[in-house]
This record gives structure tokens, sequence and C-alpha cells, in this order.
């Protein structure tokens, strides 16, 4: 057999889009690479705050290309060194509410006392170009999305990790490590967190944050076996066609 191309996205059957990524599968015995289109996930990483979401999204955005961020819009306050339109978008209580009602969300939350939301068209433009999606969500946001996914995004696909720390005690020395918030504010994170670890039941995989490394190796393995489950290779189609004429 020749090397194959499945890049026709478009005629590549159901669940198939023009612009979908091309993963790229080895075809042993002859060992080249075939181009196999696929679609692109929505990954859902939450964790009780402290223990390592951000640092593993930092780490898979760093590694890995073809994954994008869905940047939130908050009427929190920015932190020092946070800048508007990368870690968030930051607006107005009356601003957000004015989104809600223009239904810009995917989902929305409030947390901490302050509103979240992931605005919908960046996402829907960057899952149609053939880019994965991170969302770095709480359980409210994973849980709406879960139901949105079959209500208003069928063409979109849910993953989603929740990060346990080791311990409560691990927990509590990585929040004062991290930043130097006053002892009432770790309280309060600390309180939320157990609300937040009673969710874990509610996801497909669940990490302890124990080792960094190890840690983040489970979070590229899952999204490496999940883009090759057989519906996201809409290219297969295509590639079992050429194979079997
Ligand atoms: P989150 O985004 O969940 O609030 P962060 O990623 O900001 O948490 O992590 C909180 C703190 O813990 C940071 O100082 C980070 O460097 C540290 N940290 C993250 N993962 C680990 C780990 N596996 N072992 C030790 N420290 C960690
Ligand atoms: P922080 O203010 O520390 O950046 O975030 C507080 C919490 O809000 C974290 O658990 C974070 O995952 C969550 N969060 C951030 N953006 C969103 C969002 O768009 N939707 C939801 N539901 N939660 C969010």
């Amino acid at each position: 057999m020749s090397s194959a191309s499945t890049s026709s996205a478009a005629s590549d059957g159901p669940g198939s889009r023009p612009g979908a990524h091309h993963g790229v599968l080895p075809l042993p015995p002859q060992g080249r690479a075939v181009s196999v289109a696929r679609r692109g996930l929505m990954l859902v990483l939450s964790s009780p705050s402290g223990a390592g979401k951000s640092t593993m999204s930092r780490r898979l955005l760093a590694a890995d290309p073809s994954i994008r961020v869905s940047v939130s819009v908050t009427t929190r306050p920015p932190r020092p060194g946070e800048v508007d339109g990368e870690h968030y978008h930051f607006v107005t209580p009356e601003t957000f509410q004015a989104l809600v009602e223009q239904d810009h969300f995917l989902e929305w939350a409030r947390v901490f006392g302050n509103h979240y939301g992931s605005p919908r068209a960046p996402v829907r433009d960057a899952i149609d170009a053939g880019f994965d999606v991170l969302f770095d969500i709480d359980w409210q946001g994973a849980q709406q999305l879960a139901q949105n996914q079959f209500r208003k995004e069928p063409d979109a696909d849910l993953v989603s990790i929740f990060l346990l720390p080791p311990s409560m005690e691990e927990l509590a020395r990585r929040l004062r490590t991290r930043a130097d918030e006053p002892e009432a504010v770790i309280a309060a994170r600390m309180a939320k967190a157990k609300d937040e670890i009673s969710h874990f039941a509610e996801y497909d995989y669940v990490l302890v944050n124990d080792d960094a490394d190890s840690c983040f190796e489970n979070i590229r393995t899952i999204v490496a076996a999940e883009r090759l489950r057989r519906p996201r290779q809409i290219g297969l189609f295509a590639l079992v066609r050429t194979l079997l004429a």
C-alpha cells in the first residue's frame, strides 16, 4: 500500500468538519506516518485551590501546541501580574450580567463571591480549527459543560480531570507558599476545598497531584488516549475506505 493521506475532513463521515485537526498515527510495518483527521477535545481541569491546576495547565500549554486555553471572564479584580485578556477578561458585575443575558457564556458560576464564565465563541472557533481547548474551571462549570455538550455543542467533546492534593496539610502548605495571602484567605480557601473535593466523582479522571512530574505525565497520557478514541478520529473513514478498496 502506498502511504495514504486522509486530509479531506469534510467528507470523512459523521461528525467530520472542515479544518479538523490532523493527528499522526504511525502505521507499522512500513513505518510511514499517516495523517488522520480528528476532532478537538474540551479538556476540563478542576481542583481545590492550591492543588496545582494552574501549574499543570501552564505545563500542558507549553508542551502541546495543539491545546488552546479558554480565557474566562471574571468580576474579580486582577491580582498583581495578571494581564487583562491573557489570564482573564476582567469586567464589572454590570458587564458580566449583560453578557449572561446575551448568552455569551458556555457556562458561568459564582466562586469565592465573584462571577466567572467561559466565553462561547472562542471555544467554538478553536475546536472548529482543530485545536483542543483547556478549561481551568470549578465543579459548577464542569457540570454545566457536561450538560451543554449534548444540548448546545453536539460537535464538541468533553474530557474532565480532577486533581486531588495528597493531603490537606500539603494543600495548606502549597496555599501558603504560593502567595503572601492573609491567614483568613487561606482558611477560606481550605474550607472551600472540602466542597470542591466532594465533587471528585463527577469527573472522568481523578489524579493525586503528589509528584508534579508524574501528575503531568498522567495528564499527557489521558490527553493522548482520549485523542485516539475511535469516534474522535474522524479521518478513519477515509483511511479505511482506501484500506478496503
Ligand atoms: P491551583 O491553580 O490549583 O490553585 P497552583 O498550580 O497555583 O494551584 O499550585 C499551588 C502551589 O503549589 C504553587 O506554588 C505550585 O508551585 C505548587 N505545586 C503545584 N503542584 C505541586 C506538586 N506536585 N508538589 C509540590 N508543589 C506543587
Ligand atoms: P481564581 O480567582 O483563583 O483565579 O479562580 C477561582 C476559581 O474559579 C478556580 O477554582 C477556577 O478554576 C474557577 N474559575 C476560573 N474561571 C472560571 C470559569 O470561567 N468558570 C467557572 N465555573 N469557574 C472558573
